[in-house]
C-alpha cells in the first residue's frame, strides 16, 4: 500500500519550551554535577513523588546499581525479581553477586504476581524488587506486608510510574528505595537520566556517599565536615548540571506532557474497545485505586503469530509499533545468573510473545492518533 501518512514513531521527544533557556543557563555555570539545576530537578521530582529523599543520578540503571550497593548483598544472597521486567531490574543485583529470583506475572497487569512471591523467598532472600508496569501499580499493600513478615526490602523500580499512584499513595513513595529513569523513552526526559529515591531515610546519607565516589563530599558542601575523604564504597552516579536543566524544564512541563499523553491513551483505550472485543484482543486493566501516568499503551493479541502480523501490517500503514520485554528467565543472562522457582513463569512466557505497544508520546497530534486508530482498525485476527 501507498504510504501517504507521515511515520508514527512509537516514541518521541517533546520540549515544553523552557529547555533552550535552561541549557543556555546552564552553560553559563559550572557543567559539573549537583548544582542549582540539580536540585531544582530534585525538589520537583520530590513533589511528584512525596519521596524522602530525591537523588539524581545518569540513568535509572545507576540509581537501581546504587541499590544494590546500599543493600550491602553477599554472594548468594537472593533478589526477588519479575521475570517480565526490564534487564536493570536484575543486573543491579547480579553485579553484587546477588542471584535474582525470578517470579511469574498476573496476567491482567502483568505486574509481578504477589501471591507467588513469597514462595520464592528462602533464607537468603533480601529483597523484593517490584516494576510497575506501564505505571499501574502493583499490589503494594501485599507485598509490603510479605516484606514486613520477612524483613526483606522492597525496591520499587518506578521507570513508568512517574506520577502514578496507589490507593492515594504516589507510586517511588512506597519502597525502602525506588528508581525512576528519564530516558528518552520516559514520560520526562533528558536522554539518559534517573534519580533515587530514599524512602528510608536511615539509608540516605549512605546514599549521599556512594553517589559520590565513596566520599563525604555532601557533608562538606553543608559545613557538616571541614574536609572531605573517602568513607565508604561507591561511584560517580551524578549526571551534569547541562542534563539536570533540560529535566528542570521537562518537569516544570510535566502537567501538559501528562494531559497530552492521557488524550492518546484515552482515545486508543475507547476507540479500540469495541474491535478488541470482537477480535478477542486484550486491553489494560487498570484495577480500582491505581492511576496511572499513561507511560504505554499495549494490546495482547491471542498468540505471537497475529502479533506479529499486527506489527506488519501497522507498519504498512507508517504506525510504528513494538513488541516489549522478553522474559528475562530464558535470556541466556537470567539462566547464567538467575533462578526461577517450581513454580516458573508460564504467564510471562504467554504475555512477552503476544503484546504489541502503539505509539505513545507528548508530541502526537490529533491525526496522529487517527492514523494509528485506523490502522489498527483495519486489522482481523486469523485464527
Ligand atoms: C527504562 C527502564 C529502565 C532503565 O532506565 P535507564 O534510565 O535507561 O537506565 C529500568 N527499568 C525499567 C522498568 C525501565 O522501563
Amino acid at each position: 500500500m501507498l504510504n501517504v501518512n507521515s511515520v508514527v514513531s512509537l516514541n518521541g521527544t517533546f520540549l515544553t519550551g523552557r529547555e533552550h533557556a535552561y541549557l543556555g543557563a546552564a552553560m553559563a555555570g559550572a557543567l559539573s554535577g549537583d548544582g542549582p539545576f540539580t536540585a531544582r530537578a530534585a525538589a520537583l521530582i520530590g513533589e511528584l513523588t512525596g519521596a524522602g529523599r530525591t537523588l539524581l543520578t545518569c540513568s535509572c540503571t545507576s540509581a537501581l546499581d546504587m541499590c544494590g550497593l546500599l543493600l550491602d548483598l553477599r554472594p548468594g544472597d537472593e533478589v526477588i525479581v519479575p521475570s517480565f521486567a526490564f534487564v536493570s531490574t536484575a543486573t543491579a543485583f547480579v553485579l553484587r553477586g546477588a542471584v535474582p529470583v525470578f517470579v511469574d506475572c498476573r496476567p491482567d497487569t502483568l505486574n509481578i504476581d504477589e501471591r507467588l512471591i513469597e514462595a520464592a523467598i528462602t533464607p537468603r532472600t533480601r529483597a523484593i524488587a517490584v516494576v510497575h508496569y506501564a505505571g499501574v501499580a502493583c499490589e503494594m499493600d501485599a507485598i509490603l506486608a510479605v516484606a514486613a513478615r520477612h524483613g526483606l526490602t522492597v525496591v520499587e523500580d518506578n521507570a513508568h510510574g512517574l506520577g502514578g499512584s496507589y490507593r492515594g499513595r504516589p507510586l517511588g513513595s512506597l519502597g525502602a528505595l525506588a528508581t525512576q529513569s528519564f530516558h528518552a523513552t520516559k514520560n520526562v526526559q533528558c536522554g539518559e537520566g534517573g534519580a533515587l529515591l530514599v524512602n528510608d531515610l536511615d539509608l540516605a546519607s549512605r546514599a549521599e556517599i556512594i553517589r559520590e565516589k565513596g566520599t563525604n563530599r555532601g557533608q562538606f558542601f553543608r559545613g557538616v565536615v571541614d574536609k572531605y575523604t573517602w568513607v565508604d564504597v561507591g561511584s560517580s552516579f551524578l549526571p551534569s548540571e547541562l542534563l539536570a536543566a533540560f529535566l528542570t524544564a521537562q518537569l516544570e512541563g510535566f502537567d501538559d506532557i501528562q494531559r497530552r499523553r492521557h488524550a492518546a491513551w484515552s482515545a486508543y483505550h475507547a476507540r479500540l474497545a469495541r474491535w478488541a472485543a470482537e477480535q478477542g484482543i486484550g486491553q489494560p486493566t487498570v484495577p480500582d485505586g491505581c492511576a496511572h501516568p499513561a507511560h504505554l499503551y499495549y494490546l495482547l493479541l491471542p498468540d505471537l503469530a497475529n502479533r506479529q502480523a499486527l506489527l506488519a501490517h501497522l507498519e504498512r500503514r507508517s504506525v510504528l509499533a513494538a513488541f516489549h520485554y522478553q522474559p528475562l528467565h530464558t535470556s541466556a543472562g537470567g539462566q547464567r545468573f538467575g533462578r526461577t522457582t517450581a513454580a516458573g513463569c508460564p504467564v510471562t512466557e504467554r504475555i512477552a510473545d503476544r503484546l504489541l505497544r502503539l505509539p505513545l508520546h507528548a508530541g502526537l497530534t490529533p491525526s496522529d492518533v487517527d492514523q494509528v486508530v485506523d490502522a489498527v482498525l483495519s486489522f482481523e485476527v486469523s485464527r
